[in-house]
């Protein structure tokens, strides 16, 4: 059996998964672009969410990370259930809605929907940035515990904007280690599927890590995974993960959704949930309800 499951306690991870990339979005978009000793000469060890940055973000603000997560979770309750064409939709009304920030291949890709209707990019050798696995939670959550639903809606809402082997691996790792962590396994346990990914893609080593926390994928991933590996709780892991800086928003969210999965909601430090966007929280807790319960295991149930 996949899952010993408790709905409750599933609930509870999918929430801080959720809240938890939100978070780690918001705090790490601070000190995006910037290096570690950057940080390290600006504020120490940086841990508090007080916005600025070089979006000028309002403390608690999130980026396009959170907001196309946000784009996917609500195109599945709207349709309730799979429709990568609302998916391409909510993409294309986010676009045009002018929202604070934008990937360059996202932007590619949204734009082809729009002007050709197209869903799946052409592939791309260089289309391995972190774009696709930033918003991979909304799929994991809807899927549970199904591993081949999980590829199937992971790898379709990443090729409408990146259609690359790099980042498709990567998507579908991290679905796997969220649907593991939300079902309450040990770290060892989602281990084992990083073992099995740089068994296939040796790129995403990362003992010794390097310390590069780049927008590519494989950067991206190396930091998420040494920091979550070796913290001892959730404040932990994302702390360690955004003093990295470079794509910190990025890597925030993506640690952010692990350690919440991983944690759990007892796992976030209130001083951080309070700072939050009050909307984007509401609305967070709203679609990661109807997400669980429209998994295959919230209707099992
Ligand atoms: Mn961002
Ligand atoms: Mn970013």
């Amino acid at each position: 059996m996949f899952c010993q499951y408790d709905l409750k306690d599933i609930h509870d991870r999918a929430r801080a998964a959720f809240l938890g990339m939100a978070i780690g979005d918001a705090l790490g978009a601070t000190v995006e672009f910037m290096t570690a000793p950057e940080i390290q000469a600006k504020y120490g060890v940086f841990k508090n969410i007080i916005g600025g940055g070089w979006l000028r973000l309002k403390p608690g603000q999130v980026t396009d990370d959170t907001e196309m997560a946000l784009c996917i979770a609500r195109a599945i309750v709207r349709s309730q259930g799979w429709s990568l064409e609302q998916v391409a939709r909510n993409f294309a009304d986010w676009l045009k809605s002018r929202p604070v920030d934008c990937g360059d291949t996202c932007r590619k890709g949204i734009r082809s929907y729009m002007l050709h209707g197209a869903l799946e990019a052409a592939p791309n050798e260089w289309d391995a940035g972190n774009g696709a696995a930033m918003r991979i939670l909304p799929v994991a959550l809807f899927s549970l515990p199904d591993e081949t639903l999980l590829k199937k809606y992971a790898l379709e809402q990443a090729h409408l904007t990146h259609n690359n082997p790099v980042s498709d691996a990567a998507c579908a790792c991290l679905g796997k280690m969220i649907h593991l962590a939300l079902c309450g396994e040990s770290k060892k346990r989602l281990r084992r599927e990083v073992d099995g990914l740089v068994a296939r893609f040796p790129t995403f080593s990362f003992e010794p890590y390097h310390g590069l926390a780049t927008g590519y994928v494989v950067d991206t991933l190396q930091t998420v995974f040494h920091f979550f590996f070796r913290g001892r709780d959730l404040e932990e892991c994302v702390v360690g993960t955004i003093n990295q800086g470079g794509d910190a928003d990025t890597t925030g969210a993506i640690c952010g959704m692990l350690a919440g999965a991983y944690y759990g909601m007892e796992g976030i430090p209130q001083r951080w949930l309070k700072k939050m966007d009050k909307k984007v929280v509401s609305e967070i807790e709203t679609v990661t309800g109807r997400l669980v319960a429209a998994s295959p295991l919230g209707r099992a149930s």
